[in-house]
């Protein structure tokens, strides 16, 4: 029902904020049994793909729309890594504003240009990274007075903790392990904030620990040193400065979890399974977590994997937002003629 209606008591909304609305949030939460019993684990799946603009983004993007639109904003401006251009071009078309979208030129999966373009944002390509391309946006965000909804905008953060209190309601309880990819660090923050309240309002009894995971080539927080050059195949988590550094390191510590790092052949590997063996097809930054997992089952660290331990890993985005990862990863259709013998032999 959208997340400002599904759970406007619990958000800084009043009758004065326009009732911004994409039925975002409310998204499947999937038992992975057959991937889970390999793990020896309870293992479920948050499909945050299932989002209007296909990732967990417009969880935020609704209410950094809507009290902007409250303050009197006319115009829009972000910086991506493409599902943040995304959901804030569809938010800007939705409610009918003009949107400035930055992204690092040449990095960006197609499916997330395409978004952009086609709901009508003004698409600058700027040649640099994306931690350039922020800068940018928040400078000329003060200079124009415009609103920027990157998710250095704090509501952001306040309406993505609408996954965990999701997570809890289906569950009954918060689960064991949050398994999270992790690149500007705003939503491992937000899911914490969110298991949090759930405990304080007495709906939950206990927390869970919150698993960091990055790509090895851009790792800032899971080994501590700084990452000039960011790379990695998870376009989305490709960043070497994250703003919520902070708040995710206390998250990580808090909750006695930690941080991982997969390398881009594991969260491919990983892709390839959730896909071929659980029939979800999410993006590469959001394979990381069931990477991280198989890591860690791997590694048979029963101390940070438990044996039945109910977790959950956050599928960020849908795949199909970079289908040239994918298609590059798997064999080509099987090519025949027009004739039934020829493909009765293929099924043979
Ligand atoms: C934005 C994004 C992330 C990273 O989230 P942060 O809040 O920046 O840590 C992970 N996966 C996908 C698909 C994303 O779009």
């Amino acid at each position: 029902m959208g997340v400002l209606k599904r759970y406007g008591k619990y958000l800084p909304i009043s009758e004065k904020t326009p009732a911004v609305n994409l039925e975002e949030g409310s998204t499947p939460l999937v038992r992975l049994d057959r991937i889970g019993g390999e793990l020896g684990i309870e293992l479920w799946a948050k499909l945050e793909g299932c989002n209007p603009s296909g990732s967990f983004k417009d969880r935020g993007m609704v209410l950094a729309f809507a009290k902007a639109l409250e303050d009197g904003a006319r115009a829009f401006v972000c910086a991506s890594t493409g599902n943040t251009s995304a959901s804030a071009a569809a938010y800007a078309a939705h409610v009918g504003a003009p949107c400035y979208v930055l992204l690092p030129s040449g990095k960006v999966a197609l499916g997330k240009l395409a978004q952009a373009l086609i709901y009508g944002a003004r698409v600058i390509a700027v040649e640099g990274n994306f931690d350039r391309a922020l800068e940018m946006a928040r400078e000329a965000s003060e200079l124009k007075k415009i609103a920027i909804v990157n998710s250095v905008n704090p509501y952001r953060i306040i309406s993505q903790k609408s996954g965990a209190w999701e997570i809890c309601e289906a569950l009954g309880q918060a689960p064991d392990l949050h398994v999270i990819p992790v690149g500007n660090a705003g939503n491992i923050s937000a899911y914490w904030a969110g298991y949090r309240d759930f405990n304080v309002w007495g709906r939950v009894s206990a927390l869970p620990k919150m698993i960091g995971i990055q790509a090895e080539g851009a790792a800032p927080l899971a080994t501590g040193k700084p990452c000039p050059n960011p790379e990695t195949v998870a376009t989305a988590i490709r960043i070497g400065n994250p703003v919520g550094a902070k708040t995710a390191i206390e998250a990580v510590s808090q909750s006695d979890g930690f941080f991982e790092t997969v390398t881009d052949r594991e969260i491919l590997d990983a892709q390839k399974m959730l896909a071929s063996r659980a029939g979800i097809f999410a993006e590469p930054a959001s394979c990381t977590t069931l990477a991280g997992l198989v890591k860690l089952a791997a590694a048979n660290t029963a101390k940070k994997l438990p044996q039945g331990a109910k977790t959950v890993i956050i599928l960020t985005g849908n795949g199909l937002k970079d289908p040239d990862t994918a298609i590059s990863q798997v064999e080509p259709p099987v090519k025949i003629g027009g004739s039934l013998e020829e493909l009765l032999e293929v099924m043979a």
